[in-house]
């Protein structure tokens, strides 16, 4: 068992691309952390750098106490799960398994011991005479994790692993992997673009932005807080709406103006938003922090506006609703039995007390008390 420490970590391409701009990380022991950001954002050269499939070119990496930057991946005592599994396809599920231990030249009992382990915690052990070619997709890919566990590696490393299945099988393969997480009690370190995947699997969240890290937290932390607007934007769907919008001082209450509306910032905010007073900033608001009927238990700050239905998705639970204020364009998240009609005007309410600002310029989040 082992933590993973990533200290001034920076990689240039040998084409002097700068990909990973000195990150810091520390992964501790048996906890499930999955880097996740935009396709580009250098979460895989990340991972390629923790496996040693890649150099870095400043920094350390450690797996437990021990330095890796020269360390060979195969000395490392990781194992890799990718998008693309290729199973050798001439071979059944058993050899498919125990081909790695085999060539590391493991005696054949504890060969043995361990793909059917790894066989048994994944359910797979009738499939183990099977050739690749039979196996449906989600059956393939936990025999792609059970040659990763067949190894008993310190750290497992999954790089998109579930990409290449469809909607369904991918949140159970999700769920399937959380478990196996829980059952295995090992370091895993799991790369992602989609944000479901990251909030829905992870202990901590590290996302990433042009080989910056952005923030690392726990799914409700980088949900309910987020340090910035890149973070608040990524995490969450439909994304927050953000207004650019001007802080206003009017007999005594500070007002968000966007030009097209205006909103009252709850009194308890104006001591940590009072420094921002005529200032630039972004206000934003989540969809589900948006109701077109008022709840009955309301409490707090709700901020009431106009605003033209432009377009109705009925999800069947929910009602997404993109809506027109003026200039200004924005999703609400509404109940089911919404009266709202298309092109026309409804009554929406803001819910004050879930509201975050943005600092317009560094686009760092002005932190709500
Ligand atoms: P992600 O996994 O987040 O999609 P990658 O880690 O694959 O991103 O890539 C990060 C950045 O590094 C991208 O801009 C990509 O084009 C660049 N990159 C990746 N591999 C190389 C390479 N071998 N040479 C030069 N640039 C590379």
């Amino acid at each position: 068992m082992a933590g993973v420490k990533l200290i001034d970590v920076v990689k240039r391409y040998p084409n002097g691309f700068q990909a990973v701009n000195s990150i810091n990380l520390e992964i501790y022991d048996k906890e499930f952390v999955v880097l996740v950001g935009p396709s580009g954002c250098a979460k895989s050269t990340a991972l390629r750098m923790v496996a040693g499939l890649e150099e870095i070119t400043d920094g350390q990496i450690l797996i437990g106490d021990r330095v890796v930057n020269d360390v060979a991946a195969k000395d490392r005592n990781i194992a890799m799960v990718f998008q693309s599994y290729a199973l050798y396809p001439h071979m059944d599920v058993y050899t498919n398994m125990a081909f790695a231990l085999k060539l590391m030249k493991f005696p054949k009992e504890e060969v043995d011991r361990r793909v059917r382990r790894a066989a048994d915690i994944l359910g797979i052990e009738e499939l183990l005479d099977r050739k690749p070619k039979r196996l449906s997709g989600g059956q393939r890919q936990r025999v792609a994790v059970g040659r990763a566990i067949v190894r008993e590696p310190e750290v497992f490393l999954f790089d998109e692993p579930l990409s290449n299945l469809d909607a369904k099988l991918r949140v159970t393969m999700r769920a399937e992997l959380t478990t196996l997480q829980h059952q295995l009690e090992t370091t895993m370190i799991y790369v992602t673009h989609d944000q479901v995947e990251a909030m829905t699997m992870g202990d901590r969240i590290v996302i990433m932005k042009e080989g910056h890290i952005m923030q690392v937290g726990t799914p409700l932390e980088v949900y309910n807080f987020p340090d910035n607007k890149f973070v608040a934007g990524f995490i969450g769907s439909p994304a927050m709406n953000f207004f650019s919008a001007k802080l206003v001082q009017v007999d005594g209450g500070l007002i968000i103006d966007s030009g097209s509306f205006q909103v009252k910032v709850p009194k308890e905010s104006h001591g940590i938003y009072g420094g921002y007073k005529d200032k630039e900033v972004t206000f934003g608001i989540r969809p589900e922090d948006i109701v077109d009927t008022l709840p009955q238990d309301a409490r707090g700050q709700w901020e009431k506006l106009n605003a033209v239905v432009r377009l109705i998705e009925p999800l069947g639970a929910e009602i997404i609703l993109e809506m027109e204020s003026g200039q200004q364009r924005f999703v609400a998240r509404v109940d089911p039995h919404s009266k709202s009609r298309l092109n026309e005007e409804a009554q929406v309410y803001f819910n004050m007390r879930k509201m975050q600002l943005f600092d317009a310029k560094t686009e760092q989040v002005i932190p709500r008390p």
